[in-house]
C-alpha cells in the first residue's frame, strides 16, 4: 500500500464553499470555522507563507470554493492556506482509492470507491473493468493484488492507497 499523495489539483476544495463556513474572526489571520460535513468547529490560522495574501471573508474566487483555497500558483497548483490547522475531515480526505499510470509514467486514470474507474481512455476502462470482474470471488486484499498484476501485464502501474 502507498501513502496517498495529493496532486494539488484543487478540485475537491473547489466544491467545499457550501460546507466550510467562517463564523468569527479571532485575530489577524485567525478564524473560527465550522465544517458542516463533519460537524467540526475549529480554529484556522493562515499559514505563514500565505499571511496577508488571503481574506476568507472577502474573496473574488467562486462561491463554491472553500474560502481558504488559494488561487492557482505559477506552477498550476492550488494550495490550502490553512494547511497546518485544517480540520480532520480534510486531513483524512482522499479523492481516490488508487491511481493508474501508463508505461511512460504519465497519469492514466484513477479509481473512486471500490472499483469505479475515472479515465478518458476507453481501452483502459475496458481493461480495468474486465480485471475487476475476473477477481470478484477473491477476498478484497487478494483482489487488489491480482488487479495490480493483471494491469501490470498490460503496462499499467496501479497504486492503491492506505
Ligand atoms: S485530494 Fe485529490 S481532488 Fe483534492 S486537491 Fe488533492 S488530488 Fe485534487
Ligand atoms: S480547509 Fe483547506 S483542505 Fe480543507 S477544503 Fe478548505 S482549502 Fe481544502
Amino acid at each position: 500500500m502507498n501513502e496517498f499523495v495529493c496532486t494539488l489539483c484543487g478540485r475537491c476544495c473547489m466544491g467545499m464553499g457550501r460546507y466550510v463556513k467562517v463564523t468569527g474572526v479571532m485575530g489577524p489571520g485567525r478564524y473560527a470555522v465550522r465544517h458542516d460535513l463533519s460537524n467540526e468547529l475549529f480554529y484556522a490560522t493562515v499559514d505563514r507563507n500565505f499571511r496577508g495574501r488571503i481574506d476568507p471573508l472577502n474573496r473574488d474566487t467562486p462561491a463554491e470554493w472553500c474560502p481558504f483555497l488559494m488561487d492557482k500558483d505559477e506552477n498550476g497548483n492550488y494550495y490550502c492556506s490553512i494547511h497546518d490547522s485544517i480540520p480532520s475531515f480534510c486531513k483524512k480526505y482522499k479523492c481516490c482509492t488508487c491511481r493508474i499510470s501508463g508505461s511512460n509514467g504519465n497519469p492514466a486514470g484513477m479509481v473512486k470507491g471500490r472499483s469505479t474507474i475515472v479515465t478518458d481512455d476507453k481501452e483502459l476502462e475496458q481493461l480495468w473493468n474486465s480485471a475487476v470482474n475476473s477477481v470478484l470471488d477473491l477476498e478484497l486484499n487478494e483482489q487488489k493484488k491480482k488487479i495490480v498484476e493483471i494491469m501490470k501485464d498490460s503496462g499499467y502501474d496501479v497504486r492503491y492507497f492506505e
